[in-house]
């Protein structure tokens, strides 16, 4: 791998404990396993893990983290690594403790619409389960093989966010083990151990552990909302030339709540793949495409739903927008509707033409502020002959949501990944002045963030992770505090 930073060292005698906890087969030094967890498909230096450790028991995370407490070695929490952000790169090295094995569905309640999940259980495992029940969670557009319990701690959004919000906002109760080895619970199970349907109206402590990138502590068991499905999927596709017109559509249809999914794509990211290098758009192609998806239970459900589109389009057309139904290209539909994607999802249609490496700007922005930052991120990314692939979604009930670029380029040219990195900091920069927020942040990203935050804020991070985590062994650097 180019640009692998400077191997720490490895202490047999550690092994040998790994090995005592959680079994022979289950913690290794070997450089070849080790190496599968220094990279990512992000613009991040790579860096080698020292140990790798699979846990298959709660009793085994608490055992290894008293260790890890008492020698201080970092602990990074891992389960898929497809975070496009380096947040399982180990900064300092130390121990890659994989979830992966911790794949168990405790409970699916069919009545009262939540699930119990192990944090290995990946969206494609969760899927399948709840379709025998007709229930379905916010599927990212991401690969199947991601945890979902790793999404919703990492504020993660998806097919569901125009309608229930965030993924983290779903979080109904967590089992964590700390930094030192303790067990806690927070929600309705830290008061009745059955209970696992909500977080509120107790004080909100899961938001020590959701945002955190893994630095508070390791989560062993998570409860999330579920959904019914609605038989009947009706997706409403609109083009128009600029984002100023597509976000005020978003915004004015947003206001109705009848859409689960409300996104807008830029032409480039409209392209399966992505193209890279940057090509230009042709001319007579609109520069935005958006989708709206909603799904009803019965016919008349559907026919009110479009008579609100139909009302919200006319409603556009008349302030002189250039709002046009569309026709969505189909495999980038199927993308964005048949969740968890398989086409999206395998990553491979984002990477393949650009050689396996892809990062991006991931951002809340307000919906006001998109068209500015969209215009200054299109001029830093065509300067470095990036294509500006861009995606607009709004979130529940509020005029903010996600901006972020998907940026593709070649992993084994060091030059180009340092071009996508450059560029992606300085649309983050871009953002963040303009009142955006970064999520899933890589160390890049956080740096900047801190730079801006107020002092007061920062402190209480400080001592926040300070008394989570005396020694700062938990995914060590990664908030760039
Ligand atoms: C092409 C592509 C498209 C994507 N689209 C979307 C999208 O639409 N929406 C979206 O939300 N995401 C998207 N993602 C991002 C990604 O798939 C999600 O963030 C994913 O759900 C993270 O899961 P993971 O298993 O890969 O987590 P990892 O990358 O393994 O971990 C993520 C973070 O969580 C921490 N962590 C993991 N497990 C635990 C634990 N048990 N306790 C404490 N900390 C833990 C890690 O240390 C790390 O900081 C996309 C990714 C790709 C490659």
């Amino acid at each position: 791998m180019t640009g692998m930073s400077k191997e720490t060292k490895v202490d047999p005698l550690i092994t040998k404990r790994l090995c005592e906890i959680v079994g022979d087969k289950n913690a290794t030094d070997m450089k070849h396993v080790r190496y599968a967890y220094s990279y990512d498909l992000s613009f991040v230096k790579p860096k080698l893990p020292d140990y790798v450790v699979m846990p298959t028991e709660v009793e085994q995370i608490q055992e290894v983290m008293k260790f890890a407490n008492e020698e201080k070695i970092p602990v990074i929490p891992y389960t898929a690594g497809t975070n496009i952000g380096g947040l399982c790169i180990p900064e300092q090295g130390g121990i890659l403790l994989d979830l992966k094995r911790m794949n168990k569905i405790i409970r699916i309640d069919e009545e009262s619409h939540y699930a119990i999940l192990e944090p290995g259980v990946s969206h494609a495992q969760f899927a399948s389960a709840l379709a025998k029940y007709n229930l379905r969670w916010s599927w990212p557009v991401g690969p199947p093989s991601a945890s979902t319990s790793s999404n919703a701690i990492c504020h993660g959004i998806g097919g569901l966010s125009g309608r229930y919000g965030l993924n983290s906002e779903e979080i109904t109760s967590m089992e964590v083990v700390l930094p030192t080895g303790e067990l806690v619970r927070v929600g309705s199970c830290a008061i009745q151990e059955d209970a696992w349907h909500s977080c509120l109206p107790l004080p909100r402590v899961d938001g020590l552990f959701t945002g955190w990138l893994g630095t508070t502590g390791v989560i062993t068991k998570i409860g999330l909302r579920v959904h019914p499905t609605p038989p009947i999927l009706k997706v409403f596709t609109t083009s128009a030339d600029t984002l100023g017109d597509m976000g005020a559509y978003l915004r004015n249809l947003g206001n109705y709540e009848i859409c689960d999914d409300l996104t807008g794509v830029s032409w480039w990211l409209s392209q399966v793949p992505i193209p890279y290098p940057y090509k230009p758009k042709p001319e007579e192609a609109p520069e935005w495409i958006s989708f709206a998806t909603t799904f009803s239970w019965t016919e008349k459900e559907k026919e009110a739903r479009e008579e609100i589109w139909k009302m919200v389009m006319d409603e556009e057309i008349k302030k002189g927008s250039s709002l046009k139904e569309t026709v969505y290209p189909e495999e980038a539909l199927k993308a964005r509707t048949q969740l968890p994607s398989q086409i999206v999802g395998s990553t491979k249609n984002y990477t393949k033409q650009a050689g396996a490496g892809i990062s991006w700007p991931g951002t809340f922005t307000p919906l006001n502020k998109w068209e500015p930052v969209y215009d200054e991120w299109k001029k830093i990314l065509i300067d470095r002959n990036l294509s500006p692939a861009v995606r607009v979604t709004n979130y529940r009930g509020v005029h903010y949501g996600m901006l972020r670029a998907m940026i593709p380029f070649p992993k084994k040219e060091p030059a180009s990944v340092e071009n996508a990195r450059q560029a992606i900091v300085d649309c983050l920069k871009v953002d963040l002045d303009n009142g955006g927020i970064p999520y899933k942040p890589p160390v890049d990203f956080g740096i900047e963030i801190n730079k801006r935050a107020q002092q007061g804020y920062v402190e209480l991070l400080k001592k926040i992770k300070l008394m989570l985590d005396p020694n700062d062994i938990m995914n060590t650097d990664k908030l760039a505090l």
